[in-house]
């Protein structure tokens, strides 16, 4: 099926002046695929700080990955707990662990750059613990993939101005909006960081900062009132929203 031309049009607008807002950045992210492989799972509704700290500590109680594997259970939930939902997070590795191991003989994923995109992508998301948003990341920061990431501030930023329906899930928003974007892993990269920042500086979940915001005059939510009822709306606890 095309993609909505009016709605691709829109989504590379907004693009546009986000690039100017924010700047453009060069594709970056850790250095060591496994790094930034294990610090995508930690990363799952984690602030980066905590991440940080989680994965560091990870390392310096367990300083090889087949120390991490080996690891009594409750051992590697104490060393992430920095991480949210570590009792969950650490048998995922674990488990990431051991198949690697078993079909590679190695926790090592630089093969993965010579895959094409849809065998890297098939590959990680048979893996346990690997959902799509994973794998996108790992895939264009480390790997140069043109792929798109939709974490919740890219999806409900983009949900918002109406680029994609208020009933689609963050995993269907992967497809859609990639295809109204150039399959470039830079302009995916900037796309991806800049609907984020957007997301947790001007965007909140509560109280969207509307009056400070470039792309009002081109919001659904804002035209429809959506802010003005955020507002006088009393703040319940909020998910967190790494
Ligand atoms: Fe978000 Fe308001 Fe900007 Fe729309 S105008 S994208 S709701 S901050």
């Amino acid at each position: 099926m095309q993609p909505d031309s009016s709605l691709a049009a829109k989504t590379f607008e907004a693009h546009k002046r986000l690039n100017e807002l924010y700047g453009i950045q060069p594709v970056k992210g850790y250095s060591d695929p496994m790094h930034e492989l294990i610090g995508t799972i930690l990363s799952h509704r984690t602030t980066h700080a905590n991440e940080v700290t989680a994965y560091r500590t990870m390392r310096e109680r367990f300083p090889t990955w087949e120390q991490v594997r080996d690891a009594p259970l409750s051992g590697l939930i104490d060393a992430i707990q920095t991480a949210n939902y570590p009792e969950i997070k650490a048998p995922y590795i674990q488990n990431l662990l051991t198949h690697l191991f078993q079909e590679r003989g190695e926790a090592n994923i630089d093969f993965l750059d010579g895959l094409s995109t849809e065998d890297a992508m098939n590959w990680l998301t048979s893996l346990p613990g690997i959902g799509l948003k994973t794998a996108t990341i790992l895939l264009l920061f480390k790997f140069n993939k043109p792929v798109l990431p939709v974490d919740t501030h890219v999806h409900r930023v983009t949900q918002r101005l109406g680029l994609i329906g208020p009933k689609v899930s963050a995993e269907k928003a992967h497809a859609l909006l990639l295809a109204y974007l150039p399959q470039d892993a830079l302009v995916l990269f900037n796309f991806h960081k800049h609907f984020y920042w957007h997301g947790q500086r001007i965007c909140t979940w509560y109280y969207p900062k509307c009056n400070e915001c470039v792309l009002r005059d081109m919001c659904d939510f804002y035209k429809a009132g959506g802010a003005v009822q955020l507002s006088s709306t009393p703040v319940r606890k909020k998910k967190s929203t790494a």
